[in-house]
């Protein structure tokens, strides 16, 4: 059972005022995600800095220390859990195969997507606008027709294999502030399941296959992303397919020493393993994206936040992105894995009730049984 915040275990409900409190939050939340959003439309300079340069580098931290936060708050799982909060999903389940299939497909995405800031996000708001657009707008289709965020947040979001991979050893766990009551929508729900990897999921195929390519690709493709220039001036498709060279080449190159190692080990050390390519993969992308944000990065005004280039000593920059690898690998390595989820699982939905013909052990057995 996970660890929880004071006053507050597994199965508990929240109080109708906690209920508010997380609601006002989850409204207060939105409505600056909705601020960026109108920015990154029409006012695209500001929409830009506040999303690539601010929100943006502050997630993976957020990932690896308390990603429950950002469960419970994210814009996007507001949105997209308005049809299941307002009682207008179908609630549909996903089998485990789907589930898996959905999984992949957002790794992939993930790959297909990030190379393309260099090329249009970076540098268009009204793009990145889109982007979101489009993410949201799949995402509530979802959720009118599937459980809880069995579809979207725990499926097909392209942000979700970086939440899996980097929150395997949270601070804390939290309330959960979307799902009342727990209806076993995915198996295993990575919101529920203490110290969760990319590899605690079922053993399909594209279970498998996603986690060997989040975990053993994402360091080396982070480090590749870094070593493309921002262009928005590309044209030509051979232009254009250039900012997927680095990436893919750094992407490989991990993946095939990942792969190495995990045929090399014994089962047990697998999660150290994991948490050893999640502290190079998220270390990396603050080595290169703190001297970024305050103009030491390698390629002039590339996500730049502030210019302190002729403020503060070149040193100082160095001394935080040595802190913060250290900080990542004891926390992700040196650390014992201290059985808390991302949230605390609410108490299971009662045999019988609409959607949900089990409870507990015997639904996820059957389930998985099911569908494997
Ligand atoms: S807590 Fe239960 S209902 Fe909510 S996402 Fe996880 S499995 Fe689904």
């Amino acid at each position: 059972m996970s660890k929880a915040m004071p006053g507050f275990k597994s199965g508990d409900q929240l109080s109708s005022r906690s209920v508010l409190i997380w609601r006002i939050v989850q409204a207060v939340v939105w409505c600056v995600g909705a601020g960026i959003l109108t920015c990154l439309l029409f006012f695209p300079s500001l929409g830009i800095l506040l999303f690539w340069n601010i929100l943006i580098p502050v997630a993976p931290a957020l990932f690896v220390t308390w990603p429950g936060v950002w469960r419970n708050v994210c814009p996007l799982a507001t949105t997209n859990l308005l049809p299941r909060h307002l009682e207008l999903s179908k609630r549909k389940r996903l089998s485990v195969i789907q589930s898996g299939k959905l999984n992949l497909v957002a790794v992939i995405a993930l790959y297909v997507i990030i190379p393309l800031r260099h090329a249009v996000f970076n540098s268009s708001g009204p793009a990145t606008g889109i982007l979101i657009i489009s993410m949201a707008t799949i995402g509530i289709l979802l959720g009118f027709v599937y459980e809880w965020k069995s579809a979207w947040c725990s499926g097909l979001c392209p942000v979700h294999p970086v939440e899996k991979l980097y929150g395997g050893n949270v601070i804390m766990s939290l309330p959960n502030a979307h799902c009342n009551q727990c209806r076993n929508c995915v198996v295993i729900c990575p919101d529920s399941t203490h110290n969760v990897t990319p590899s605690s999921t079922p053993k399909t195929t594209y279970h498998q296959m996603s986690a060997l390519l989040i975990t053993g690709g994402l360091p080396g493709f982070v480090w590749g992303w870094f070593h493309v220039p921002d262009d928005a001036t590309i044209t030509t498709f051979q232009h254009f397919a250039g900012v997927y060279e680095m990436p893919l080449l750094g992407f490989i190159i991990t993946l095939i020493i990942y792969t190495l190692l995990l045929n090399n080990i014994l089962q047990r050390f697998q999660h150290n393993l994991t948490g050893i390519f999640a502290a190079t993969a998220v270390s990396c992308y603050y080595w290169y994206r703190v001297p970024a944000l305050f103009g030491f990065g390698k390629f002039a005004d590339d996500g730049l936040l502030i210019n302190l280039r002729n403020i503060i000593p070149a040193w100082s920059i160095d001394a935080i992105i040595i802190i913060t690898t250290a900080f990542f690998f004891y926390w992700l390595v040196v650390r014992k894995p201290n059985n808390k989820s991302w949230v605390i699982r609410p108490q299971y939905a009662k045999r019988g009730s609409k959607g949900l013909q089990h409870t507990s052990i015997d639904f996820r057995r059957q389930a998985y049984l099911h569908t494997v």
